[in-house]
């Protein structure tokens, strides 16, 4: 009886009921449909993505849910499938991506393509990032359709093909060549996490749902100076200069760069007790991290030649509140006397705009979410890295990034690591909060 509580608790939250499925059934599909994905290595590169695409549409189709292949680039293929609402406007979209993140097999306890299950965990390439997402996507359409649930709102999936390459050949492909077939005021994509130890510093349940992401500046420190012997030295040698712009550069970005965020302030509220760890440090503040150092003449380089060129490469991730020009000039005019040194920018992103998180769809999520938590905190927050979700903010979409499951930081930073996995025990949980978000969403006027 006690476990029937939550869905009680949540029809009564919802005032009304809305059909739902056996998530004890579906939870242990999408456990054996997630391992049946994750067994196609959709590797990016070369993200050859026609073969999860007709994994997908078989799913689909065999479930009268009719599919789109869009193929942006020989065998980069993009899946969309659409239930339709009674009205026009507020369509949700859910976006995953099909390819993974290379995986080096000889560092991985197991087999990366073999979804193999081992002490309660489902280990494989694509395990988080972000398969087993994918599957309770199409899952919740297809719930949705068995149910005849009575839509409101269209709710369209979208499986792209190119996530991590930047998805030049995925949603970003889909957004500037296709946008009528995924055309959505709402959308929901990957970002965001139930955890009890990555957020909170007092081991409470917080979902972070993703409302925004940091902007990426890549830049290059270049010096250059007078080589010769090094047994003499010389007042302008390329390392020194190098050296005096990187400890300038890290002794800026030490200090408070004073940007308020809003979004921070409620996060901070929400969270009472922030966890301190690398994750929850790089989402309040603007952050550099020095990722080469070149140097040196010959190979490995001679100890006794002072080269006449250095250069590092610098990968910093701005606020989105951070204004990018004023930055620059502050970095330019921070370098400005130091000779020989040049600073250049060689890829930055483009405009981070915040999803309002005031909206009907943040508050079905917060509703599901404490069907099955009920002391969980659920709050808005950024993610430090990049998501095809901006480019649909872009195009003015509120996106959140979400994820139902529930992991600890230890799993959520297997992610792209050699050991990336799932607790099988959160299938049919992370399904049901899945499918009540989106099936609250869409039936409310
Ligand atoms: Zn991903």
């Amino acid at each position: 009886m006690f476990k029937a509580w939550p869905a009680f608790f949540f029809l009564a939250l919802c005032g009304s009921a809305i059909a739902e499925p056996d998530f004890k059934t579906l939870g242990q599909k999408a456990l054996s449909l997630s391992q049946e994905y994750i067994r196609i290595p959709s590797v990016n590169p070369p993200a050859q993505t026609a073969q999860t695409a007709a994994f997908m549409k078989k799913l689909l189709e065999s479930e009268g849910i009719e599919c789109k292949l869009f193929e942006s680039s020989p065998g980069q293929v993009n899946l969309v499938a659409r239930l339709r609402g009674k009205n026009p406007g507020k369509q949700l979209l859910m976006l995953n991506h099909m390819d993974v993140v290379p995986a080096d097999a000889s560092r991985w306890p197991v087999d990366p393509f073999a979804a193999q299950i081992k002490d309660g965990m489902l280990y494989g390439r694509g395990a988080i990032d972000m398969k087993t997402t994918g599957i309770f996507q199409a899952l919740t359409l297809i719930a949705l359709k068995k149910e005849k649930v009575a839509l409101q709102h269209d709710v369209i999936l979208l499986c792209s093909a190119d996530e991590e390459s930047g998805g030049d050949q995925g949603a970003q492909w889909m957004i500037a060549q296709h946008w009528p077939e995924i055309e959505c005021e709402y959308a929901l994509d990957e970002g965001g996490f139930g955890t009890r130890d990555l957020l909170s510093g007092k081991g409470e349940l917080v979902f972070g749902v993703s409302v925004a992401e940091k902007k990426i500046v890549w830049a290059k420190l270049i010096a250059e100076g007078t080589s010769g012997h090094a047994s003499q030295p010389v007042p302008d040698n390329a390392n020194d200069r190098l050296r005096e712009g990187l400890n300038r550069l890290s002794q800026m970005m030490q200090k408070d760069s004073g940007v308020k965020s809003r979004l921070i302030e409620d996060f901070q509220k929400r969270v009472n007790g922030m966890a301190d760890n690398k994750f929850t440090r790089a989402i309040q503040r603007d952050t550099l991290s020095i990722t080469s150092l070149r140097s040196g003449v010959g190979d490995p380089p001679k100890v006794n030649v002072i080269p006449s060129k250095a250069e590092a490469t610098l990968d910093f991730r701005l606020m989105p509140e951070t204004d990018l020009p004023a930055f620059l000039k502050r970095v330019q005019a921070l370098l400005a006397d130091i000779p020989g040194l040049k600073f250049e920018v060689t890829h930055s992103t483009d405009p981070t705009p915040v999803s309002d998180y005031r909206t009907g769809l943040f508050a079905s999520i917060e509703k599901a979410v404490h069907s099955e938590y009920q002391q969980a905190v659920v709050t808005p927050y950024l993610v430090p890295f990049g998501t095809d979700s901006n480019g649909l903010r872009q195009k003015g979409v509120r996106a959140y990034g979400l994820g139902t499951a529930v992991v600890d930081a230890s799993i959520i930073a297997s992610m792209h690591s050699d050991a990336e996995r799932m607790p099988v025990d959160q299938f049919e949980p992370a399904l049901r909060i899945y499918y009540r978000v989106v099936a609250d969403y869409a039936t409310a006027p």
